[in-house]
């Protein structure tokens, strides 16, 4: 469709990043193009009031510039998940699994409660694990998950298959595969 290549368009692959053999998918361009970037918060907005969200939880760092005007179109609140230590306030944690090592994030623990429906929004799914603890954190919370949305989703990295048991049936939206 249209929006598929207009948003495919504005990606650009960055051979080599972060590390050798990694082909990095730089959404810089979409953002600086006052044409893409709404296409993308409009179609974001519409899966947001299609799962019913009563909130967006976005994931530091592009998870917050996406999540952010499709929170204020959709007319619910926006609630930052971030890397450990950055939330001022009492936090839930949840740590998860990296290819070398472990990461944790954070959400501030008053900011979910029960009775919320809350959609999470990313640029990218790759492995998963990054959407997966923030479903933990999310449940762990009391708030039931609306769903999850990401601008792309890496299929061959196979993360839709491991965030199956985490989504309990809840949508997986990617406005591209690739
Ligand atoms: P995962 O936890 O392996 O699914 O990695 C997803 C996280 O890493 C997301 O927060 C993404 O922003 C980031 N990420 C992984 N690969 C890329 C990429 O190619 N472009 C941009 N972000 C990426």
């Amino acid at each position: 469709t249209d929006i598929t290549t207009l948003l495919l368009s504005r990606i650009r692959d960055v051979a080599d990043y972060p590390e050798p053999g990694v082909m990095f998918k730089d959404i810089t361009p979409l953002l600086a193009d006052p044409a893409a970037f709404t296409a993308l918060t409009d179609a974001l907005a519409e899966i947001a009031g299609g799962t019913g969200a009563t909130k967006i939880v976005g994931l530091e760092a592009r998870g917050f510039i996406l999540g952010a005007p499709v929170a204020v179109r959709a007319g619910v609140g926006f609630i930052p998940v971030r890397k450990a230590g950055k939330l001022p306030g009492a936090t839930l944690s949840q740590a998860y699994d990296l290819e070398y090592g472990s990461a944790e994030i954070e959400v501030h623990a008053e900011d979910l409660t029960a009775g919320d429906r809350v959609l999470v929004i990313d640029d990218v799914l790759a492995t998963g694990g990054t959407a997966e603890a923030s479903l933990q954190l999310i449940r762990r919370a009391g708030a039931e998950v609306a769903g999850l949305a990401v601008l792309m989703e890496l299929g061959f990295l196979g993360g839709r298959a491991r965030l199956e048991p985490s989504l309990a049936g809840a949508p997986l939206e990617s406005l591209l595969t690739i």
